[in-house]
């Protein structure tokens, strides 16, 4: 699987925390194996250590574990899914 390469604009999002562009990418920092959004706070530490996906599962797909804090994930649940675990609580 091909990972994209990072750009130098979506490097400036990744460090500004730009919450504009959540659900547009998600990086995964690649000596850790986990992605966020690019909102999630936590800097990202070495530039060449970033990969960009287009979908939190295509991170999955390539063995990184979403982050914890902010699951990546939840953002892109849709209402259906949303009821249903709202009523298995
Ligand atoms: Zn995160």
């Amino acid at each position: 699987m091909e990972l994209n390469n990072l750009i130098t604009q979506q490097w400036q999002v990744i460090m500004n925390n730009d919450y504009h562009f959540d659900r547009q990418f998600w990086y995964g920092v690649t000596t850790t194996k986990i992605f966020c959004k690019p909102s999630c706070p936590p800097r990202p530490p070495i530039y060449n250590n970033i990969v960009i996906f287009t979908a939190p599962e295509q991170a999955s797909a390539a063995d990184f574990r979403p982050c914890k804090r902010y699951r990546p994930f939840n953002q892109i649940v849709n209402n259906q899914i949303w009821v249903n675990e709202i009523e298995q609580v």
